[in-house]
């Protein structure tokens, strides 16, 4: 590919974790620029999301959308990427302003990608500005070269990704070199995904793992940016150099030994990766089936953990997504004769599925190991995210069910539940831009709008209540698709989604097993303490780039004599250790805490910049607090009947259905705002949900542009409740 613009630089050889570089590629200008990254920045934010953060927060302002040209696409691993004595560090994350949320949306992948950045002398990646024409990006770590280039004609693809890794190698040399792009459907829908593409030497092909959420590769497509090319043959111990490595081996070595005991006994995430959470979020009534309406199916056992083990995943191969990794969760098929869809009867390798890509296809009615097979192809390859993708469609089976939908909207595609055919059809539309397919690619939030006009028009309702109804089950928040976890019966992570500062992932606050399986939050106190102090652990391993898996799927054996057996401290212990060894300081694991509360911080201040982020947008559909519909009530009546008693402390006797039901919904909408106000409180916010200006001097925002945004925030909030106030005084 022709090269048209080159900088010849020297690598920088990280000293204690850190390069302290950042590569800047403008795209409008086809200008690449390397600078050094500011010391205060290092020492606030640590690397990854915080560096992310910063990252879009000074290059963008609250007009910025996903593809204006200065939107900044922030890539960046911590100071621990590439560290092989420790597990989870092949890691980073890539951060941008999401054309889901219109704000700051961030998402973690793991793989090759970024360890050999970082061994190409670079902390961080801001790619800024838009193409007039398709670009990729050659970064060769062993010339010292950073070239733009004249993309291939093809969207990226994984069916050729064994060529591409071949084909960049370098000659002669090894294949240490990886592939950041996306496929097609990262343009034709507002999910993209990133596919992260390495060489993976124990099965002898490439892997892809991917950046699922927010739309990063959206983002990149926007930009006119086909992809980065990263390829380094320097030798791999020079990727971190840390302070102390004697003590970094020993905690490396502890928290292997921690997983080699606790996992095959426990999760078996080693055998099984993330796909043994299904039977686990099925007996606990979790898994979402029908968009989230049931969370338990006697189908289910069709596609266990243990079916994938047996029937895909060969398990000769240790399967760690970068090496030093012993939890070896990244498990996949090598060959999968696809079912379905235009390539049906190709034989492919299968990265994965992951629990949310199986529970994607279960809520849709399918419970199909083959079908989810193809799913999870067929998503990575088109570089959609399997979570929004699948939630999307899910929405419009249940809006197509209700008759909100009809065919007549829908091009004739018929969307109806356990339907393969269905299913394919619309994931093929929103992928390839077809028809009623690009409208559905834009996401739940555009789609509640779009259905209710259209169901309006046709039946003379108003649109307003149509959208009222819609957003019931429309399973978004702050333009955001949920992840696949059923909310209904846990108090602990109705908060964890609604709070997310992204919008409803779990990575932020995974509490769902510690509450609702383990109960080890019973009280409500435990509840709103730990929605402060969870997100911010969780917070800390994205500024680091690391992988969250060894600390929150493997409990240390002891953990449960601690004080609370949910923070997993001695595996937490370890982390600290590995920061000194590392940085050669001597932080302890409230140090940690502060640093993310800076960084989560400064992502609450991005959202309330943009225009939103407080108390009206923490708010979630109903569907994540109780059941709406009878159907669900009727479902699990006795369940609900022994709550409204014992734990709403409610009457009952007498009540119909639709009376018990009206009064679950009530009880369960009154504790998620009891909640706002406990957690609110816990983390130094108002009522409103803005950070006080004590908690911002706290945390070192003083600077005047901080300390605007809170107040420009309240301003529209007293604006937004006297609009309110004059309305009711109008209704009445
Ligand atoms: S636990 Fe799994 S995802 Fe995490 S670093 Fe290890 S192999 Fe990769």
């Amino acid at each position: 590919m022709k090269a048209f613009g080159t900088t010849r630089y020297h690598p920088a050889r990280a000293d204690k974790g850190y390069t302290d570089r950042l590569l800047t590629i403008d795209l409008s200008r086809h200008a690449i620029s390397i600078e050094e990254i500011p010391e205060e920045m290092k020492r606030r934010l640590v690397g990854g999301r915080g560096y992310c953060l910063q990252l879009v927060f000074d290059g963008t302002t609250a007009e910025t959308r996903f593809d204006s040209p200065e939107n900044v696409l922030a890539l960046a691993g911590g100071p621990f990427c590439g560290e092989t004595a420790f597990v989870g560090t092949g890691k980073f994350i890539a951060g941008t302003i999401s054309p889901l949320t219109d704000s700051f949306c961030d998402s973690n992948v793991g793989g090759h990608f970024f360890p050999l950045v970082k061994l190409s002398g670079f902390d961080a990646i801001a790619v800024t500005g838009r193409s007039d024409r398709n670009v990729m990006v050659l970064i060769d770590g062993d010339s010292g070269e950073v070239s733009l280039r004249e993309a291939p004609s093809r969207h990226g693809s994984l069916l050729d990704a064994d060529e591409q890794l071949e084909a960049w190698k370098g000659e002669g040399q090894a294949r240490n070199v990886a592939i950041l792009n996306t496929g097609k459907g990262a343009g034709t829908t507002r999910f993209g995904c990133l596919n992260s593409i390495y060489y993976d030497p124990k099965r002898g092909r490439a892997r892809a793992k991917q950046a699922g959420r927010g739309g990063t590769g959206t983002v990149m497509r926007a930009k006119g940016l086909w992809g980065i090319v990263v390829r380094c043959n320097r030798s791999k111990s020079l990727a971190n150099l840390p302070a102390d490595t004697d003590r970094l081996r020993k905690a490396g070595m502890r928290l292997r030994s921690v997983i080699r005991e606790v996992d095959p006994k426990a999760m078996r995430m080693a055998r099984q990766g993330t796909t043994s959470l299904i039977d686990m979020m099925n007996a606990g009534y979790i898994l979402p089936i029908h968009n989230y309406q049931y969370n338990q199916s006697e189908e289910t056992p069709k596609i266990s953990g243990d079916v994938f083990e047996h029937r895909y995943f060969n398990q000769g191969v240790p399967d760690g997504c970068f090496p030093g990794c012993n939890l070896a969760c990244t498990k996949g098929c090598d060959a999968h004769v696809l079912g379905s869809g235009p390539q049906a009867g190709r034989t492919v390798a299968v990265d994965g599925p992951e629990y949310e890509t199986a529970a994607a296809v279960t809520n849709l009615g399918i419970f199909d190991p083959d079908y989810i097979m193809d799913y999870a192809w067929y998503c990575d390859e088109y570089g959609v995210d399997t979570i929004s993708a699948g939630v999307t469609m899910a929405f419009l089976f249940e809006a197509y069910e209700q008759g909100f939908l009809i065919a007549e909207d829908t091009g004739g595609l018929a969307l109806r539940w356990g339907e393969q055919g269905d299913v394919s059809a619309l994931l093929h539309a929103m992928c390839e831009g077809r028809g009623f397919g690009a409208v559905a690619g834009r996401g739940i939030r555009y789609l509640k709008e779009w259905v209710a006009e259209r169901a309006a028009e046709r039946t003379g309702q108003d649109a307003g209540d149509i959208f009222e109804e819609l957003s019931k089950f429309g399973m978004e928040c702050k333009g955001l698709e949920f992840s696949m976890y059923g909310t209904k019966e846990s108090l602990a992570q109705q908060g964890g989604y609604g709070f997310a500062l992204k919008g409803p992932q779990h990575d932020e606050a995974w509490l769902i097993a510690l509450d609702q399986i383990r109960n080890e939050m019973p009280t409500f106190e435990q509840k709103a303490r730990a929605l402060n102090w969870f997100p911010l652990f969780r917070t800390w391993f994205n500024l680091a780039g690391l992988c969250k898996l060894p600390w929150i799927d493997v409990r240390h054996p002891e953990a449960q004599f601690t004080e609370i057996p949910a923070r997993n401290m001695p595996t937490a212990e370890y982390y600290v250790e590995l920061v000194n060894a590392t940085l050669g300081t001597e932080k302890a694991f409230d140090d940690l805490l502060f640093e993310s509360e800076v960084a989560y911080t400064l992502h609450k201040l991005i959202n309330l910049r943009q225009g939103f982020g407080t108390r009206e947008e923490d708010a979630i559909p109903l569907r994540a607090m109780a059941p709406v519909y009878m159907n669900e009530f009727q479902s699990r009546k006795a369940y609900y009947e022994k709550y409204l008693l014992e734990s709403a402390g409610m009457e009952i006797e007498g009540k119909s259905d639709a009376e018990k039901l009206a009064m679950l919904q009530a009880y369960r909408r009154l504790q998620y705002e009891k909640l706002c106000d406990a957690v609110y409180e816990e983390k130094g916010w108002d009522q409103d949900g803005i950070p006080r200006k004590s908690t911002l001097m706290r945390l070192g925002f003083h600077e005047p542009r901080y300390l605007a945004i809170i107040d420009e925030a309240r301003e529209r909030v007293s604006r937004h409740a006297e609009v309110r106030k004059a309305e009711s005084k109008l209704a009445n």
